[in-house]
């Protein structure tokens, strides 16, 4: 992500809800604000009228720069036409990897009980069908969610560990769909193939 670092990105936030409360959202990414000088990225303090924890809104902020990172790194059509699991999943990691980095580095652990670590394809069902998956995530936790869940074979058989943010950043870059990135993450000789397959396999019927 170290192009944010050489690209001036504005962050809007907003102290109320976001608009249409029948479908509220905490936060949003569009490149094509910036050509009417507004916010690429606009962040809301409240859910339907609720305000939220700061840990939340750190993370949606998380969430929002990954996108805009994706989308500059990539080409334009790599980015728009992406698979919806590549676009929100890779948000998701970022979002649960770099807030776990700055409650650590404050002494805290950012407990972040709604986040997409734990998610299921049933405990979550309208986030996970658009795309909000724990895939790259699993890449880099240690914790096999099937395992953890008793054999539930809602939750991915994840024995994968070992990349990094970074690594997983790599694979990401320059993938449309979830099996491009699993190609790339096999070739950079991480993880025993069997458990990536496994894992990916678990997420590719989306
Ligand atoms: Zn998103």
């Amino acid at each position: 992500m170290n192009d944010l670092l050489n690209n001036r990105i504005k962050i809007g936030v907003h102290t109320g809800s976001s608009p249409g409360p029948s479908d509220p959202f905490s936060g949003d990414f569009a490149n094509w604000r910036n050509w009417l000088s507004w916010p690429e990225i606009r962040i809301y303090q409240s859910v339907s009228a609720n305000v939220r924890p700061i840990d939340q809104i750190i993370a949606t902020t998380f969430h929002e720069l990954a996108h805009a990172s994706h989308w500059k790194n990539g080409t334009r059509t790599c980015f728009d036409l992406s698979n919806k699991c590549v676009i929100e999943g890779w948000a998701r990691c970022v979002q649960w990897g770099l807030t776990n980095v700055e409650y650590a580095s404050l002494g805290q652990t950012y407990n972040w009980n709604t986040g997409a670590q734990g998610q299921s394809k049933t405990n979550s069902t309208s986030s996970w069908n658009d795309g909000y998956i724990p895939f790259y995530i699993d890449l880099i936790d240690n914790v096999n969610q099937r395992a953890v869940n008793s054999g539930n074979t809602d939750f991915a058989i994840d024995a994968v560990t070992g990349f990094n943010i970074r690594n997983v950043e790599d694979a990401v870059i320059g993938s449309r769909t979830l099996y491009q990135s699993w190609e790339a993450l096999k070739a950079q000789n991480i993880a025993n193939e069997g458990q990536l397959w496994d894992l990916f396999d678990f997420y590719n019927t989306l």
